[in-house]
């Protein structure tokens, strides 16, 4: 018997976040924020054509769930974006098969939907999930090469079942019940160990053609820069991500610099020990250098949305993933770099930078929310089968 465990949610609130913010249908922003009805918020995230879901449907609880590295979390979420239990369990190891996966994920769906009156199924998964939302073309955790994982789950549920890319499931739970709400056109900036980015333009997420949009951490910013997994040099999460604060921390404190000792004496002298929220930590507490290496980071992640606002052109880019915890220690620095380096600059309305407001949460929020439009069809389907 696999080992699930229960994740314990604060009160009508999710797990860990602030819940008030939330409740209240505010973004980041808070209480001078008016509360928009989002925009569009009938079309559903699918693609171009409007899409009207009914008040009833929208109400529906979905269930979520987030493929992580080292856990899967899985969700029922309301029509309020609320998750109302959580349950979670390890990931497989990357060498077992994919079936292993799918049974981690079957055994969470039909635990909570013993509890709870379910009606689609969402998953969100890091890795390139094809444009009809149906196969996971290549994940980097998991054994997924081409993997018709819809298909599979759906035979094996009793639920329509939708796979997002997870970046693009933050982006929409952003938008649907965070710091996005309310904008036509929003850019999702997920900091992690790389970067993960997302587009939500009017009401639907933009995936591209064969739904590897919003693969921004993979633009070069530093021709012959250094090298990133994705086979290419100089990308730019290479330069705005966990893992290059990492690098950076524990390349200064390898070389014995005077400046890394603080840090240093944090881990015993152990250089290897340096993580991402250590040196949030430091910088917190005022050591210079962290501090200088979230500057860094900062002024990189503001050099690269200036990019992207000279391709898209967005009213608010939203910065999300663990790395952006580091609150203003790296979005001043990103906003200082923006405004440098945005192409047209003074004479052109200016994207806002806001930190995402929905935590870890948004990923599993979001894809259950995007499989509520499965949901309708389902109902409609079921229907249509009890009057023959
Ligand atoms: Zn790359």
């Amino acid at each position: 018997m696999r080992r699930i465990v229960p994740v314990v949610t604060q009160p009508g609130g999710r797990t860990g976040q602030p819940v008030l913010p939330a409740l209240l249908g505010l973004g980041q922003r808070g209480l001078g924020q008016r509360t928009l009805a989002p925009r569009g918020a009938d079309r559903y995230g699918a693609d171009r054509r409007r899409r009207t879901l009914p008040a009833g449907v929208l109400r529906l609880p979905t269930i979520g769930i987030d493929i992580g590295g080292t856990k899967v979390v899985a969700g029922v979420v309301n029509g309020e974006g609320r998750i109302v239990e959580q349950l979670r369990a390890e990931t497989p190891h990357k060498s077992k098969s994919p079936k292993v996966v799918e049974d981690v994920i079957v055994e969470l769906v039909l635990e909570l939907a013993d509890r709870h009156d379910v009606h689609a199924v969402g998953i969100g998964a890091a890795g390139w999930v094809d444009a009809d939302r149906s196969r996971v073309l290549f994940a980097p955790h998991l054994n997924w090469r081409n993997e018709p994982l819809r298909e599979a789950l759906s035979d094996r549920l009793k639920f329509p079942v939708v796979v997002e890319n997870d970046a693009n499931a933050a982006a929409w739970a952003e938008w649907r019940f965070g710091a996005g709400r309310g904008e036509d056109l929003l850019v999702m900036i997920t900091l992690g160990t790389g970067i993960g980015g997302a587009v939500v333009r009017h009401g639907y997420v933009d995936r591209g053609r064969h739904g590897l949009a919003g693969e921004f951490g993979h633009m070069q910013v530093v021709p012959g820069g250094h090298r990133c997994p994705c086979g290419n040099r100089g990308c730019w999460e290479q330069y705005s991500s966990g893992n290059a604060l990492v690098r950076e921390a524990r390349e200064l404190a390898a070389a014995e610099s005077p400046v890394a000792q603080p840090l240093l004496a944090r881990v015993g002298g152990e250089v290897a020990a340096i993580t991402g929220p250590l040196v949030t930590e430091a910088a917190r507490a005022g050591d210079p250098m962290a501090t200088e290496l979230l500057h860094d980071i900062g002024t990189w992640l503001g050099v690269g949305l200036a990019n992207l606002a000279a391709a898209l052109d967005p009213g608010r880019f939203v910065v999300g993933g663990g790395v952006s915890a580091a609150g203003d220690l790296l979005l001043a620095p990103a906003q200082d770099a923006f405004r440098r380096t945005l192409t047209g600059r003074g004479f052109r309305p200016e994207a806002q930078i806001v930190p995402a407001a929905l935590g870890n949460e948004a990923g599993l929020i979001g894809a259950a929310d995007l499989a509520r439009a499965l949901a309708r069809r389902f109902r409609t389907v079921k229907r249509s089968r009890a009057e023959r």
